[in-house]
């Protein structure tokens, strides 16, 4: 058996939208973004078998859809439907560390019932990106056999569709959302807490991401950290927590196994794609990578960890 063909496709569930983005470098409309755009793109850079499932409404240039197409990424899950597609604007305060919704305007995904292709139903790993997690649970059902299906969400499903959430929660392996999301999903302050509760919900694995503090990964057999890049320019936030999950999942399709090993590796990937995306506004910092660049930065992520076991 090739065990490194077992775990190779990736279906991506997830948004794709439009962007208004305030903040200390002021006000930027209609950026390309929504979750399943970062996601794809992150994912891309490591496996050629990425399908996005997903909707776009009659306002979407076509341009944006052939561009996913040349990086590889398959689009015959994208629906075009007739309205706005999805809106999002946020605003981040001036450390760029917190922000808030300003608004949400689900256009097109008001009315989005998700039908996977015959072909998507076999995917090996599935990422369902911050959607409606009643959309979210629809997809799973349709799956046949993954190796692992990955969740992440955001406080505005915890608020509103927590029940449906909690449904969804309880047939996914991993959880990634972050800190403050924990927090408000386990209604505990204390992140160690918070997580044993959310492993109780359903997730065998938890992964808790922190911003530049980096990310936490739970699970049966204990904790692991990845750190953080620390970077001289951070623009945009945005998609950072999207495309970590790419850079983890597309490592893990690249990889081909999902060894605690590889999922501690997958994790730093996951953090070098996040660190890519804040240099720039929406997708940008995520276009035009090469090997060379990811490898390099992966290898800065190994060095700044690293560290000699002593005795004492
Ligand atoms: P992240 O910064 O990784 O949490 O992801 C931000 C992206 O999520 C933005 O590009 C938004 O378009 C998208 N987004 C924000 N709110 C929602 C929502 N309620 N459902 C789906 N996607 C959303």
């Amino acid at each position: 058996m090739h065990v490194r063909s077992a775990h190779r496709s990736l279906l991506v569930v997830g948004s794709v939208a439009f962007d208004d983005i305030d903040g200390p470098f002021g006000l930027h409309r209609d950026l390309l973004g929504g979750s399943a755009s970062f996601i794809a793109r992150a994912a891309a850079y490591f496996t050629k078998h990425v399908s996005i499932v997903a909707v776009v409404g009659d306002d979407f240039p076509k341009h944006q859809l052939d561009e996913l197409t040349q990086l590889g990424i398959d689009i015959s899950g994208i629906e075009r439907a007739p309205g706005e597609t999805f809106h999002w604007a946020g605003r981040y305060a001036a450390d760029l560390a917190t922000r808030e919704t300003v608004e949400t305007r689900l256009g097109v995904f008001a009315n989005f019932q998700p039908k996977l292709h015959e072909a998507h139903k076999d995917a090996q790993l599935v990422l369902l990106g911050n959607i409606d997690p009643v959309l979210q649970l629809d997809v799973l059902r349709q799956v046949r056999a993954p190796a692992l299906v990955a969740l992440d969400t955001m406080n505005l499903w915890i608020n509103i569709k927590r029940d449906d959430l909690v449904k969804t929660l309880a047939k996914v392996g991993t959880l990634m959302i972050n800190d403050e999301e924990a927090r408000q999903l386990a209604e505990e302050h204390n992140l160690r807490r918070a997580a044993g509760k959310i492993l109780k919900m359903g997730p065998s694995s938890l992964i808790i991401k922190r911003g530049d503090a980096g990310a936490l990964l739970f699970h049966g057999g204990g904790a692991f950290a990845a750190p953080a890049m620390p970077l001289s320019e951070v623009k945009d936030p945005t998609g950072a927590g999207d495309s970590f999950a790419g850079g983890l999942l597309g490592y893990l399709a690249y990889a081909g196994d999902l060894s605690p090993s590889t999922i501690r590796t997958a994790m730093i990937m996951g953090s070098v794609m996040g660190s890519f995306a804040v240099e720039q506004f929406s997708v940008d910092g995520l276009c035009g990578l090469t090997t060379e660049k990811i490898q390099q930065r992966f290898d800065a992520l190994a060095e700044l960890a690293h560290f000699e076991r002593v005795r004492l």
